[in-house]
């Protein structure tokens, strides 16, 4: 990979060129954020469970159909993915209201129910990634309204395939927040990371937090936890 050129240089990854134009690189550090890069550690060998983590997630989606960026793993840090155009939009997907949006409804955290919620955020750091609506993302023109049918589709379909891989390990996922990208050729297909720094995933049995809110509140075995939810995942993921 001699010809790699730094692309795009996040806080939790970095992002390469390679020899093909329609691939990238994607590294994985230990550099930990919360609540917009406020807060900031290294949590060690964390880089290496989200690495592994999501190249599991973006397996098992491809094989239930979900069109996704993920090419290969070549190493513990690094993975091959198609490269993308990046849709400034997240989409979080929630099978129980937890964090932001339990706290904006006045519910407690972990509210079960009886469907899945789906917010959109403008990914947009110096505005706090704003909640915004179907008309915004048409009126902002960050999407036409068939790609954005299509990213409702490719994330709930993701949120369904995902909350049964992780069943099959014992966790549940509480929440995901999902990106898509837009590939050289113009299609729409699920791109970004599925880790614990983006989803909340509790423990089926003991209700134990596994993902960044250990980070964000403070709470002690970060990397113990994010390596129980690695290998629980390579196990299902065998069978
Ligand atoms: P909440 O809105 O409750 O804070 O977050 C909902 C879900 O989306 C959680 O799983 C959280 O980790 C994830 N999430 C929300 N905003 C961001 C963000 O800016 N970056 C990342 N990596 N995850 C986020």
């Amino acid at each position: 990979m001699s010809t790699r050129e730094l692309i795009y240089d996040g806080k939790e990854k970095k992002v390469y060129s390679t020899e093909d134009p329609d691939v990238v690189l994607i590294h994985y550090n230990d550099v930990t954020t919360a609540y917009g890069g406020i807060k900031r550690a290294v949590i060690k060998d964390k880089g290496i469970c989200n690495n592994h983590i999501s190249a599991l997630a973006f397996q098992v989606l491809a094989k239930e159909g979900v069109e996704n960026h993920f090419i290969s793993l070549e190493n513990d840090r690094e993975q091959l993915c198609r490269k993308i155009e990046i849709i400034p939009l997240q989409v979080v997907a929630r099978n129980r209201l937890a964090g932001s949006t339990a706290r904006m409804l006045g519910v407690e955290n972990g509210t079960v129910i009886p469907n899945t919620v789906f917010e959109l955020r403008y990914n947009n750091d110096r505005l706090k990634d704003p909640m915004i609506n179907d008309t915004h993302v048409l009126a902002l023109g960050i999407v036409t309204e068939d790609e954005l049918k299509r990213i409702y589709y490719l994330t709930a379909r993701a949120n369904e395939v995902l909350k049964e891989f992780f069943h099959k390990a014992g966790m549940e996922l509480v929440d995901a927040k999902l990106e898509c990208g837009r590939t050289s050729d113009g299609k729409i297909i699920l791109s970004d990371e599925i880790s614990p720094d983006n989803c909340r995933i509790w423990d089926e049995k003991t209700g134990e937090v596994l993902d960044k809110d250990r980070f964000r509140h403070d709470m002690s075995d970060v990397t113990v936890s994010y390596q129980q939810v690695m290998e629980r995942l390579e196990k299902a993921f065998e069978k």
